[in-house]
């Protein structure tokens, strides 16, 4: 084995990348490349540009490995190398760009490199003409649950978000690939998978037309039917893309009483502002649905603090709505101005001061700290179904279908399986647990 095909990827940013990472991992090594942590002759950095900070994260890293491994060849790919090429194309140390739009081709990219085949050095297109989307991705080695992208790219272009020109157009994989993949992943022991993607929302199976719309319900339907999995989860999803056939399904206790709303305001203003394709009214309308159709759920969304022009009314306007519905925790992310976008051009005179949006984030992240603890103590005593993520020797922690983190208590005395489902009573909320975000739940698995 020719030591220069040893590689090591270091993957950066979201759930959607994560998956990539592990499919650019698995066709290397079909290619002939060997993974290797310590000194390997290749470091493939596959970015993340949501934010700018993000970019230059994975530049700095890349900088230091190149001083420290001189010999080392070193590859930028991903979403940065997509929408970034000003900062990555010239950097000096890097030995190839890979965009998106190429990252499919990457390892033969790599091997033509090292037979001197290539004249060029950054390989990057236009990523609207992108048409693949590679399935078979979704293990890694010892996980217990696994992120399935079942869609990538967006076709929404929120005023605030860089990646439709980081990602493409939205594509999905089919229905029917899908379910072969969770019944492959169910027989090598997962026990629960998570359908994710840039936005799933836009997921629409268009293999087969049919009557009813093969869209989000139609897979989640067909895997629910098809696939023995024990647990079925979502990750994000807006307002909008809630509907009576989704909420139904959750009657099926395999999919998992868990939501990740992408609200990032809840006034009206703000949200067309963000280009987003709901209203207030919408948001108020989808945490009142959940609660009402899927109640006990754990509802998490994401907020955006500070947006360019948001005015002190519009923001109380969203913390009061945001007060009286009912969710579980708020992932706050003060603006950040990313280039590229429309709201980092067209809103720079209309930038809420830093100081300002770190206020407006600290006042929703209190807000959300106290739901947390106050969501938490009302699930001591319950039992629920948990997943055992690792070992006592790991800190034997669980994750129930509902989302909530549980320490098991006493660990230390029983033989705890990894990707085991089992009873736990709920006998406490330990809020210094500093593994999660707010802490998280204490329980004492029930007798078998
Ligand atoms: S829905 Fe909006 S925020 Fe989400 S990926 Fe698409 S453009 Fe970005």
């Amino acid at each position: 084995m020719n030591s220069r095909y040893n590689f090591v990827v270091h993957s950066y940013g979201c759930k959607v990348n994560t998956y990539d990472t592990g499919l650019l991992q698995k066709r290397l090594e079909r290619a002939g490349f060997q993974q290797r942590v310590d000194k390997p002759a290749v470091h493939i950095f596959n970015t993340c540009a949501v934010t700018a900070e993000a970019t230059r994260g994975a530049i700095k890293d890349a900088r230091r490995v190149r001083a420290r491994e001189p010999l080392a060849t070193i590859v930028m790919t991903g979403c940065s190398a997509q929408v970034d090429g000003a900062q990555l194309d010239h950097l000096p140390g890097v030995d190839l760009v890979v965009a998106n739009s190429h990252k499919g081709e990457l390892e033969s990219l790599l091997d033509r490199y090292f037979r001197g085949e290539l004249r060029e050095r950054v390989f990057r297109s236009n990523i609207f003409r992108k048409e693949d989307l590679e399935a078979g991705g979704g293990v890694e080695a010892g996980h217990t649950r696994t992120f399935l992208k079942i869609q990538d790219g967006c076709n929404s272009f929120c005023s605030y978000c860089v990646i439709p020109y980081a990602r493409g157009k939205s594509r999905s994989i089919p229905i029917r690939e899908l379910v072969g993949r969770i019944r492959e992943l169910h027989a090598q022991g997962i026990g629960e998978v998570v359908l994710t993607g840039v936005h799933i929302g836009d997921y629409e199976d268009s293999e087969m037309a049919q009557e009813r719309p093969r869209d989000l319900s139609a897979l989640v339907e067909a895997v629910l039917e098809q696939t023995a999995i024990e647990r079925v989860r979502l990750s994000s999803l807006e307002p909008v893309e809630l509907n009576e056939r989704l909420l139904a399904l959750f009657a099926n206790e395999r999919l998992c009483r868990h939501f990740h709303m992408s609200i990032q305001a809840a006034n009206t203003r703000v949200l067309q502002a963000m280009k987003r394709q709901y209203s207030a009214e919408d948001v108020e309308w989808a945490l009142t649905a959940i609660a009402e159709r899927v109640p006990g759920s754990f509802v998490g969304m994401d907020v955006i603090a500070g947006f360019p022009g948001e005015t002190d009314e519009e923001f109380e306007d969203t913390y009061g709505r945001l007060e009286r519905l009912p969710w579980t925790r708020i992932h706050v992310f003060p603006y950040s101005e990313r280039p590229g976008t429309k709201a980092a051009a067209l809103m720079a005179d209309a930038m809420v001061p830093k100081h300002v949006r770190a206020a407006r984030a600290a006042r929703l992240r209190e807000l959300s700290s106290e739901r947390f603890a106050r969501a938490a103590l009302t699930q001591v005593g319950q039992v629920k179904a948990a997943l055992i993520l690792n070992t006592p020797a790991h800190g034997a922690q669980a994750l129930t279908r509902d989302y909530w983190p549980v320490q098991i208590e006493g660990a230390e005395s029983m033989v705890l399986r990894p990707g085991h489902e089992i009873l736990v009573r709920v006998t406490g909320y330990d809020h210094s647990n500093e593994s999660r975000m707010d802490g998280g739940l204490v329980g004492r698995p029930l007798e078998s």
